[in-house]
């Protein structure tokens, strides 16, 4: 058909509301990019999950409003804000949150494109990733899928790789990696794929298919409620007690200490360097703390 006559139908289709709908299920890049092929299958099924709380809500909105100031942080060298793609082997779809031109007389011999991530955290889980050096497994792998649906979507734009940029909630400081293109996500997706059509063509669940018991991120899936495994999973590591490195946790009350002495300093209300004791008294430790 004559491109032109195409073109004329999309649109009218599209101002009689009545555009031509995919309807089989697809994941987006996030879910994606659990690390939990089960956890993608139960999504594929449309098992419930829970209603976020009203704080995670608040905070799931004041991520989506930062992630329009973020992007704005980029100027010029924005191509695209919320690139979509959809992958119909693959059955994902989702946007990118954006894609970025880094010229050469900015980035050198990095120039070219990037497929850009942002990612607000609060400041426990943006002090793990300092710590860490590195991205957060699940946010390295969401960035090699908009590095690989973009490329595949748009087959002529090159994308040379990804930019993670972190920005931490309370503080408002931020962290930026950058991220060369892992073929290793091939075979991952190629796993997906392989259980979507199980799950949606046999009924097969992906039982074996799932995260290892002792990864932290069973306890904050959706799909814990209706999942055996991952609950099995929770309750051992429950019986082993917290994860969280304890020089991480003295890094984060450090920075904490920090910013609020600067703070009250900038009101005047800090005539020196503070004691000990003071200290002690501003992170609540007592008597009993010591020894
Ligand atoms: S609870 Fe754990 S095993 Fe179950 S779907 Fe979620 S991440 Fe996967």
């Amino acid at each position: 058909m004559d491109l032109v006559v195409k073109l004329q139908q999309m649109i009218e289709e599209n101002i009689a509301g009545r555009a031509v709908r995919d309807e089989s299920p697809t994941i987006g890049p996030s879910s994606a990019a659990r690390g939990c092929v089960l956890a993608v299958a139960y999504e594929l099924l449309g098992m419930p999950k829970p209603e976020p709380d009203p704080r995670s809500f608040r905070a799931m909105q004041v991520g989506t409003d930062g992630h329009r100031r973020i992007v704005r942080y980029f100027g010029h060298y924005v191509v695209g804000r919320e690139l979509f793609f959809h992958d119909r082997e693959y059955g994902i779809r989702g946007y990118c949150d954006a894609l970025l031109y880094l010229p050469p007389d900015f980035a050198g011999e990095r120039a070219g494109l990037y497929a850009l991530e942002v990612k607000t955290t609060g400041g426990l889980e943006f002090e793990r990733i300092r710590a860490g050096g590195r991205p957060r497994e699940d946010h390295a792998r969401q960035c090699q899928i908009y590095i690989w649906g973009v490329s595949r979507y748009y087959p002529l734009f090159q994308v040379r790789g990804g930019i993670i940029f972190y920005e931490n909630r309370d503080s408002l400081e931020h962290l930026i990696y950058l991220v060369d293109p892992d073929p290793a996500i091939g075979a991952y997706l190629d796993r997906l794929k392989r259980a979507r059509e199980g799950v949606l063509g046999r009924g097969e669940l992906p039982l074996d298919d799932r995260l290892p018991d002792e990864h932290w991120a069973h306890q904050y899936c959706p799909f814990l409620d209706i999942c055996p495994p991952g609950q099995e999973a929770v309750r051992r590591q429950r019986a082993q007690g917290p994860r969280v490195p304890d020089q991480v946790v003295a890094d984060m009350l450090a920075r904490k200490l920090l910013a609020r002495k600067q703070a009250e300093r900038r009101q005047g209300r800090l005539a020196g360097p503070r004691s000990l004791d003071d200290l002690a008294a501003a992170l609540g430790w007592t008597a009993e703390d010591d020894g």
